[in-house]
């Protein structure tokens, strides 16, 4: 029997999208939620609601045994884990699975492996993935280091096995500061994840963040959904992403895609996955894969036509992919803002009650949020309230509609980044589509001083 009841182990937007997709399939939803998400719309909206903790993510979001009772006594027969929260947890897959419940996620095996940057690296070059060049696996030497750097050429990145969130990375530009450098990523690694293996690779310079979105059927086929381009960060965080990339041609799409869903049939990959490179100098290097579904996936969704929430559900219950690689054709431009609670010059998270709201709307205009007039953001999770996602033939018309959709967003009573992305969409780099990772931090120091 298929997929009939799925628990959503998660909150806000990524909640409510998953609610979306499972009711327009016939399928009931059950939310799980902590004490401060009670008057939350995905609680609202879905058939049921287990109130699983209190605030604080640890004792709500993050607790298995709660999610796993939760499940039981709501007869949920799926779990989806949304992004971030539980869902690259290689356990608490193995958990669900155990429990005869449907993990709508890659096999726990995957999951764990892509989680170790290094075994991760690994994995990539074996399965001819281009890579950052580095040390072969995890360093712990600082003779050996000094070696390797000298051997790929300073300035190098000194990265923690399990970092994550940009944490425990340090860029070293000569040998007389590697042992100190690594002294600190590793001991700075070890407090954040509990382990202190490091590995060494090139720094590059001024990179693009460009990641492939793929999708597997867990049985030897795969396809890819082509590329978006994320480079617009701030300290790691995304801020605007597109597809396509500005920068790639259809045949780099075409033939790194490729790559990539070739890697996906080798490894017998399941359900959703991204596969993220810094791009420069025209060459693609492999930095990491989330086994997951990403924010910014809508920005794929709106240029393929697929629904990917939809295409994991049925991935998870035992169904082919519903399109082939020869079938997919990508259409026009799409952007995201994430629209986010803080002040859009300091950054300082701005929760509390949300006393009007107005979402943008008409044609090829999406908002994914669960805001509404009266909701409290609470302060206990993420800033992101609302996703802003626009569609347009060019992107200069996705451009100058976005622009439009970002001046009908009103949100009072919190201060947002909607000044921010309008400042953003009038930078001459931005209209051209030319910047790196490293471009929104040094706009942001020149517009703050
Ligand atoms: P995390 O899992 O912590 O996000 P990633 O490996 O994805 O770590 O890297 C995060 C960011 O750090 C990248 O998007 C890039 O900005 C920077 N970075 C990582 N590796 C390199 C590298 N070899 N050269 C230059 N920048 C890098």
């Amino acid at each position: 029997m298929g997929i009939s009841r799925i628990l959503i182990a998660n909150r806000g937007e990524i909640a409510l999208r998953i609610h979306r997709a499972a009711h327009e399939m016939g399928i009931e939803t059950v939310a799980v939620h902590s004490t401060a998400d009670a008057d939350a719309m995905h609680v609202r909206l879905a058939d049921h609601a287990v109130c699983i903790g209190p605030p604080p993510a640890a004792d709500s979001y993050l607790d298995i045994a709660a999610i796993i009772s939760a499940a039981e006594i709501s007869h949920a027969d799926a779990i989806h884990p949304g992004y971030g929260f539980l869902s690259e947890n290689a356990k608490f897959a193995e958990i669900v699975e155990a429990h005869d419940i449907k993990w709508i996620g890659p096999k726990p095996e995957h999951i764990r492996t892509m989680g170790d940057k290094v075994a991760a690296k690994q994995t990539a070059g074996e399965l001819g993935l281009p890579l950052v060049p580095g040390s072969d696996g995890a360093v712990s030497d600082v003779e050996e280091a000094k070696k390797i750097a000298a051997e790929i050429g300073y300035p190098v990145i000194i990265k923690a096995a399990s970092g994550g969130g940009g944490r425990g990375m340090k860029v070293c530009d000569a040998e007389d500061k590697i042992e100190t450098l690594m002294k600190q990523a590793g001991s700075e690694a070890k407090a954040a994840f509990g382990d202190a293996t490091v590995y060494i690779e090139k720094y590059l310079g001024n990179p693009r963040h460009i990641e492939f979105q793929v999708f597997g059927d867990g049985n030897g086929n795969a396809i890819h959904l082509g590329e978006r381009d994320c480079s617009l960060q701030r300290r790691h965080q995304k801020v605007l992403e597109e597809a396509p990339s500005p920068v790639i041609s259809s045949e780099d799409r075409t033939r790194m895609g490729e790559t990539c869903a070739k890697a996906m049939r080798d490894m017998g990959y399941r359900g959703a996955g991204t596969i993220e490179f810094l791009w420069e100098n025209g060459e693609f290097y492999f930095i990491e894969m989330n086994t997951r579904l990403q924010v910014e996936h809508p920005v794929t969704e709106a240029i393929t036509g697929v629904d990917l929430v939809r295409e994991q559900i049925r991935i998870a219950d035992g169904k082919p992919l519903s399109v082939t690689q020869d079938e997919l054709e990508f259409h026009g431009h799409a952007i995201e803002c994430r629209i986010n609670a803080e002040d859009p010059f300091t950054f300082a998270p701005s929760p509390g009650k949300v006393n009007y709201y107005h979402a943008a709307g008409g044609m090829h205009v999406r908002v994914d949020s669960g805001l509404y007039a009266g909701y409290s953001i609470p302060p206990y999770y993420d800033s992101m309230i609302a996703k802003l996602i626009v569609y347009g033939r060019t992107r200069e018309g996705c451009i100058m509609r976005l622009r439009r959709a970002l001046e009908e967003m009103v949100v009072e009573g919190v201060k947002t980044n909607i000044p921010l992305h309008q400042e953003l969409l009038r930078q001459r780099d931005v209209l051209d589509g030319d910047y790196t990772i490293k471009w929104l931090e040094e706009w942001l120091a020149t517009r703050e001083g």
